[in-house]
């Protein structure tokens, strides 16, 4: 980073020798109002500041929409998957990440356990505020736990075992790390135990959830296009009912394909679904009809939500729900065959269509596969739908060194909320209305206004 006089001389340069015409990219506008904007009446006369401002804040020369998005049209070889995250649910009123620890916490109140918490004081006097960092932590502590070698390892690799430290530090630095023998696995176990069914227990208020219009705007295209796959990361039954509710038949669930499997639609839920339980003895997995467990729940007739017993072996059943970790695709073998056929439903589509989906950390692998598909098909293309104007200019960075001559119209944006916009995209992609005209309709006539 440059000192602030330098970066907003080096701004101003570039806004100035930037022709006209050219969009700028939106993420300029966070660089000037996280990083520079506070230092500049201390770094740069007053007209220097009003003029950047004019041109970031006040001039949007960034369009929302991609034009390329309206020149679409398929036909039915056109192969299209929709690829679904959080924000595609959002309106349903699910619960977004950010606000699931404090939830947590709240329910781990619940349970009076003093060891919850310590751990809940420690967590909030650190503003660990993450329950995917928390999630992992307590996944990997238990793994480690369970093997010494293990537990030795990491506290070379994290202390370097010596090699940058002096001896003296190193050990001193050692000391604080209770050696292997004392640590209590149990105590270990039961609170990872603890935070997964407490996990299980948040998630399962997604039952009561309804689709929004995203989700009917997906079933009414999928009603004239059979060519389309759906692959989702989020647990709760949205997509699901809005299919089930329109008389569309499912496969790629957990449960393999049920009735006429030639029309039936392929939906893949990555992170396991709020109506798929697993035997922790057996590994029996197990999917329940969501429209009867909807039913069930808000009529109040389940003595056990989320859990229950297996009929195979009498062991528990525990709902089958990834948890957000960094590195899911390690803990959950029940998975694999749905992951597989992720990855092949991504690498068969002339048009991915991502929906709400942030493309996170955690999600390299979903990340992976697209770069990767990306590259090998040349002609797929991305429709991002995501109210993020960073996202696209960022993938389009993120892509390109793995894709030879990318183009990056290969991505295009609809920065946009997904309910107000798929509707749109997807009935112009079937021919079925000249978005483009209506949209330039009444710019022409505000024009003639103004002679
Ligand atoms: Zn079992």
């Amino acid at each position: 980073m440059y000192p602030p006089e330098i970066a907003i001389y080096r701004l101003l340069k570039f806004l100035r020798e930037k022709p006209e015409d050219e969009p700028l990219d939106p993420r300029w506008m966070n660089i000037w109002e996280e990083k520079y904007k506070r230092y500049a009446h201390r770094s740069a006369p007053l007209h220097i500041i009003r003029y950047i401002e004019e041109e970031i804040v006040q001039s949007p020369k960034v369009k929302a929409i991609d034009e390329e998005v309206w020149e679409i049209k398929i036909n039915d070889d056109i192969k299209v998957t929709f690829l679904l995250g959080a924000g595609a649910s959002a309106p349903s009123d699910i619960p977004t990440v950010d606000k699931l620890l404090s939830e947590l916490w709240k329910r781990a109140r619940k349970i009076g356990r003093e060891d919850l918490d310590r751990l809940a004081k420690w967590c909030s006097e650190r503003d660990i505020n993450n329950i995917e960092d928390l999630l992992t932590a307590a996944y990997i502590s238990y793994f480690a736990a369970r093997n010494r070698n293990i537990t030795s390892l990491l506290d070379y690799f994290i202390f370097s075992g010596g090699r940058e430290l002096s001896e003296e530090v190193y050990f001193l630095q050692r000391r604080r790390l209770p050696r292997s023998p004392e640590i209590d696995v149990s105590s270990i176990s039961f609170l990872q135990d603890t935070l997964q069914t407490l996990f299980g227990l948040l998630t399962s208020t997604m039952i009561s959830a309804s689709p929004n219009p995203t989700h009917q705007a997906i079933v009414d295209f999928i009603k004239t296009h059979k060519n389309t796959s759906i692959i989702t990361t989020n647990y709760d039954g949205c997509i699901d009912e809005a299919l089930l509710r329109d008389g569309i038949p499912l496969k790629g669930t957990i449960s393999g394909e049920k009735g006429d499997s030639s029309d039936a639609i392929q939906l893949i839920k990555m992170h396991g679904s709020i109506n798929w339980a697993y035997c922790d003895s057996c590994q029996d997995v197990r999917e329940f009809d969501l429209l009867e467990l909807k039913e069930a729940y808000e009529k109040d007739k389940l003595s056990y939500p989320v859990m229950g017993i297996c009929k195979n072996c009498g062991g528990l059943r525990r709902p089958l729900l990834v948890p957000p970790l960094s590195f899911k695709f390690l803990m959950f073998p029940n998975l694999i065959d749905i992951w597989n056929s992720a990855s092949q439903s991504i690498e068969e589509a002339d048009y991915l269509i991502i929906v709400g989906y942030s493309f996170a950390e955690a999600d390299t692998y979903i990340t992976k596969i697209i770069s990767r598909s990306m590259s090998l098909k040349e002609n797929q293309k991305m429709i991002i739908v995501n109210t993020d104007p960073n996202l696209v200019p960022t993938l389009r960075d993120r892509f390109s060194p793995h894709i030879d001559g990318f183009n990056e119209k290969r991505i295009l944006k609809a920065c946009e909320s997904s309910e107000k916009i798929l509707p749109d995209i997807l009935r112009s992609m079937l021919g079925q209305k000249d978005i483009k005209k209506e949209v330039e309709q009444p710019v022409k006539n505000k024009d003639e206004e103004h002679e």
